[in-house]
């Protein structure tokens, strides 16, 4: 089990299930607790049982299908209703029988709040948090509390909220999460009341969300003025903005600030799981979120690629591999030799001077033309090993290939397309149809040549992008295609340009292919 002195509680099954377009089965959320529990948080709250069927369900199938190493589960819920005992309050008894060892109440801790929202008095809330704590408590459960609206009800009446969290903290409960429920603090006044909190004699927690773009920041001030429990979620879902992204403040705790929160082996795996939890949520990954994005250690300038070829510390705020990421080098006509030398090596190829000098004008006179090797790792490495072997290496040859789009009697649209290619001494025909002209083809070059190579069966085109580029004076637009192919191991893609949308898809598909081959272990 993880310290208690200072806990690492994640809130992404409960507030971060709220984000827009986020929608977790129970089979979902039992996967994301798996890999919070993998990254080595201390709590998992799982959501709020009895109040919704979905989380009932979610602490019953965790007793025999969940098996935390690190983490213990929370349930969350409210204080009880005004007007009747904690023990006779059937959403309480639900907390109760959860079989959580943790719960976390949500009490209003903003005077106007309880008057409106609660509509009862201000003293009734405090026996209501009074009771509900006291009960779990002698029922065997550990409480903490999430005051909600705290600062808020702070600026509005700092006596209640401070009386709100000592009534808490006396009947029982082990932490006072204070919530920036509404998002809207900077970290300077935060932190202030914070300290003011502090000061009251209760352990405080912090809760916070990103409206003003601020929840890592106000996290990191409150840890600062004696916050010891920090609340996120993975990736920083959450409703709205979003709330604090645990990733980014657990690494920047652990990695600048010298806690020592998660396992290090853990920490230098928080990409991938950061990453894998994406796969469940089916949210698209944020490619430039700090530490774990796709781009959070790319570097593009030339000028820095000679440096950092030197040393890429120089460059880097900590070393990509302490959170499991990975340099990158950008190739883009903004670079030179540095850079291109620097992807070389990234890619398993040690260039010579001439090579370099080749490549590098390769890649300008194309990107001029177009071409884009940045989003486009598979054709710059094909460029590549052409460059190397001096002439273009091919698993087949292309003798030609012709698409035909009709529209039937009944109005359906129907793509066909043919494709004729040489291989393995061998002249092979196939006839390919789709939902779409690049679809027919790539259906009928993977036919064509499945029956030579039976690996290509694993590629998938799993995403087509197009772009059309203005053509410069005097010329047509002319129509750039990004392709993204699979193998279920690892994903590349493939540029083409052309003015003929077809001919610059074929371009990127044909790449595409032949990388694929080359991954295999096929060589040409
Ligand atoms: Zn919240």
């Amino acid at each position: 089990m993880a310290d208690d002195r200072f806990h690492v509680y994640d809130t992404t099954l409960r507030d971060g299930a709220q984000q827009e377009g986020l929608n977790l089965t129970v089979a979902d959320k039992l996967a994301v607790a798996r890999h919070l529990d993998g990254l080595g948080v201390g709590f998992i709250e799982g959501g709020w049982p009895g109040a919704n069927p979905k989380d009932t369900e979610f602490f019953r199938r965790a007793r025999t299908e969940l098996d935390l190493k690190h983490a213990q589960l929370a349930a969350f819920g409210a204080t009880r209703r005004a007007g009747v005992k904690a023990a006779d309050d059937p959403l309480v008894a639900a907390l109760r029988e959860s079989g959580a060892p943790v719960v976390t109440l949500v009490a209003k801790s903003h005077d106007r709040h309880v008057e409106l929202a609660l509509r009862t008095t201000l003293q009734e809330n405090l026996a209501m948090i009074r009771d509900t704590v006291s009960h779990l408590r002698a029922e065997g459960q550990r409480v903490f509390l999430d005051a909600e609206h705290f600062f808020d009800g702070y600026k509005s009446n700092p006596a209640y909220a401070l009386e709100v969290l000592r009534t808490a903290a006396e009947a029982g409960a082990d932490v006072i999460a204070l919530c920036d429920t509404n998002g809207g603090m900077l970290p300077d006044e935060l932190a202030d009341i914070v300290h003011e909190a502090v000061q009251a004699g209760a352990r405080v927690g912090i809760h916070c969300h990103d409206d003003t773009g601020c929840a890592v920041a106000n996290t990191l001030a409150a840890v600062k003025a004696g916050a010891t429990h920090v609340q996120g979620c993975a990736n920083g879902y959450g409703e709205r903005s979003g709330n604090a992204n645990l990733f980014t403040v657990v690494a920047n705790l652990q990695l600048k600030r010298g806690f020592d929160l998660v396992p290090p082996t853990a920490l230098a795996d928080m990409t991938r799981i950061a990453h894998a939890i994406t796969e469940v949520t089916n949210v698209t990954p944020n490619s430039h979120a700090p530490y774990v994005g796709m781009s959070a250690f790319a570097h593009k300038a030339g000028l820095h690629a000679s440096a950092i070829k030197v040393d890429p510390n120089l460059y880097q705020h900590i070393d990509p591999a302490a959170v499991g990421n990975d340099m990158r080098m950008l190739v883009s006509d903004m670079a030179g030799r540095a850079s291109v030398e620097l992807k070389g090596r990234e890619l398993g190829y040690e260039l010579t001077p001439e090579h370099t000098k080749t490549l590098v004008e390769r890649v300008k006179d194309l990107e001029s033309k177009g071409f884009t090797f940045e989003a486009a790792d598979a054709s710059f490495e094909l460029l590549l090993r052409d460059t190397v072997a001096g002439e273009r290496k091919r698993h087949f040859d292309v003798e030609s290939w012709r698409v035909i789009v009709e529209r039937t009697k009944g109005g359906e649209l129907v793509s066909e397309a043919t494709v004729k290619v040489h291989a393995k001494g061998e002249r092979i025909v196939a006839t390919g149809e789709g939902n779409g002209p690049v679809n027919a083809l790539d259906k009928a070059v993977r036919l064509a040549l499945e029956q030579l190579y039976p690996e290509l069966a694993k590629l998938e085109l799993v995403d087509y992008k197009v772009r059309i580029l203005e053509g410069t004076h005097g010329t047509d637009a002319i129509t750039r295609v990004l392709i993204t192919s699979s193998d279920d191991t690892t994903e590349w893609a493939t540029v083409g340009v052309a003015e003929n949308i077809i001919d610059a898809s074929w371009q990127a598909l044909e790449q595409a292919v032949t990388y694929g081959l080359l991954r295999a272990g096929r060589d040409c």
